[in-house]
């Protein structure tokens, strides 16, 4: 008997809807979010709301002042974790010309590649979840007194000496890992990194460097993440960062959009019923495409438009929610091999809180192939003189999608969209830690033949 997927099997699922059919077959999709209301109605339905935002935006203001101790390269904006964003007008014709399609609006990347500390948007998320967990810590033992006590203490001898009794823990081969043990390590944590013995050896040299302890398991790295969260919950001094359900990933990264928006504000781009904004998002788990467009979604309601893109081989995300079941779906459920050069994105299973959350307030998304991706990375190089990694190229296919699909063609005459006056931002979720050698072989992987 053929495999079932919440009682029904592949064949079944696939017959039923076009998208699932075309997903499975490996074919590149543009889907529209057909549950999603409008904002005003859908904000009060999930377990988050403004507050959140505003709890999280404060609590990283709380911490500038140590992050410009503890990282030089945070000096320049005081503190603050953030980039710039570029305009990419040759790229924006050369997108145009690969996908023989006529895009409407002006085209930019939001460099999270740039970011400090981490060089990706890791840096949003991870960071923060490392800052909440010192933060509370610190209250917990009596070493801060409250929120307005004076958080350069946290670079005191005192607070290194109180937090190296304690430590925090991460399982990956990627970019959380560099963000969390980075972090931890300079809080004075024991910060250790769970990776299998395949992971890159720059990552573990990098890790090293910063103080933070490599564990090497000779295992897949679903069970080097096991290992590390099984060592993690058998000592009570030890905090466990969790990619696949964390909620503290997740509202780092809700504060990307009002940051964003107030860039957009100095510049003079506007957003409002007639300028309508494109955000395109790369997706693995989701909680860095979900934080972001929770965010947005509060600042500049549906005016914002959020699409996710996921590579066709790892569609975990629009395969959760098109059958929904959420996490409860592996890629692999469906035949998909979960193979990718979108490395950031190769995540098999969503988180199922995000994805719950997204039903409610994401427009919809996209797959694209990893030769689009290769293609992405290389010209926007040649274009542009920007280097992404190849998960961070993902979004760079959007607005392609958008013009050239008919569920986009609809999508922008059901809500009117006024393109000419649109901005597309694609976010280029990381790049900058590749090495030289790494990046010749991404970009040789794009150069046309
Ligand atoms: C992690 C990551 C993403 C996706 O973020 P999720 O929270 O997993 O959806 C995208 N790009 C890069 C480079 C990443 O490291």
């Amino acid at each position: 008997m053929a495999k079932e997927i919440a009682g029904k099997t592949v064949e079944q699922w696939t017959q039923g809807n076009p998208y699932i059919h075309d997903i499975v077959d490996g074919k590149p999709v543009f889907w529209v979010n057909d549950k999603k209301g409008n904002f005003e109605a859908e904000k009060d339905q999930v377990q988050f709301s403004a507050e959140d935002i505003k709890d999280a935006a404060d609590r990283w203001d709380r911490f500038a002042p140590w992050f410009e101790i503890a990282f030089d390269d945070t000096k320049e904006t005081k503190g603050i974790i953030e980039g710039p964003y570029t305009r990419i007008d040759n790229f924006k014709a050369d997108v145009e010309k690969r996908y023989d399609v006529d895009i409407a609006g002006n085209m930019y990347v939001k460099r999270d590649d740039l970011l400090p500390i981490a060089g990706t948007i890791k840096a949003r998320g991870a960071i923060y979840e490392v800052i909440h967990h010192a933060e509370e810590l610190a209250i917990e033992k009596g070493l801060l007194s409250g929120f307005d006590d004076d958080y350069t203490k946290f670079a005191s001898d005192e607070f290194k000496d109180a937090f190296s009794n304690y430590s925090v823990v991460v399982g990956t081969t990627g970019n959380l890992g560099i963000s969390v043990g980075v972090t931890a390590a300079a809080f004075g944590f024991q910060s250790i990194v769970h990776m299998s013995s395949d992971a890159k050896q720059w990552k573990k040299d990098f890790l090293r460097k910063n103080g933070a302890e490599v564990v090497e398991h000779n295992t897949d790295f679903t069970e080097a993440v096991n290992q590390g969260r099984r060592a993690s919950e058998a000592d009570p001094n030890s905090y466990f960062v969790d990619d696949e359900d964390s909620i503290y990933l997740y509202l780092g990264y809700t504060t990307a959009a009002q940051r964003l928006a107030k860039q957009l504000e100095d510049d003079g781009i506007k957003v409002d019923d007639d300028h309508p904004l494109f955000l395109w998002l790369p997706c693995g788990v989701g909680g860095s495409p979900g934080g972001i467009t929770f965010g947005a979604k509060h600042i500049f309601g549906d005016n914002v438009n959020a699409f996710f893109a996921e590579p066709t081989h790892v569609p975990s995300l629009l395969i959760g929610i098109l059958t929904g079941q959420f996490s409860g779906v592996h890629v692999g459920d469906f035949g998909i091999d979960g193979q990718t050069v979108m490395d950031g994105l190769a995540v098999p299973r969503t988180s199922q809180f995000v994805s719950q959350v997204m039903e409610h307030f994401f427009d919809g998304g996209y797959t694209l192939t990893d030769d689009e991706a290769n293609h992405n990375l290389t010209r926007l190089y040649d274009t542009e003189e920007i280097f992404l990694e190849p998960a961070a190229t993902a979004g760079l296919s959007g607005p392609a999608y958008l013009f050239k699909s008919e569920e986009g063609q609809k999508y922008i005459k059901d809500k009117g969209l006024n393109m000419d006056n649109a901005t597309h931002i694609a976010w280029g979720t990381g790049g900058s830690m590749v090495p030289e050698e790494d990046r010749k072989v991404f970009y040789q992987a794009g150069v046309e033949k």
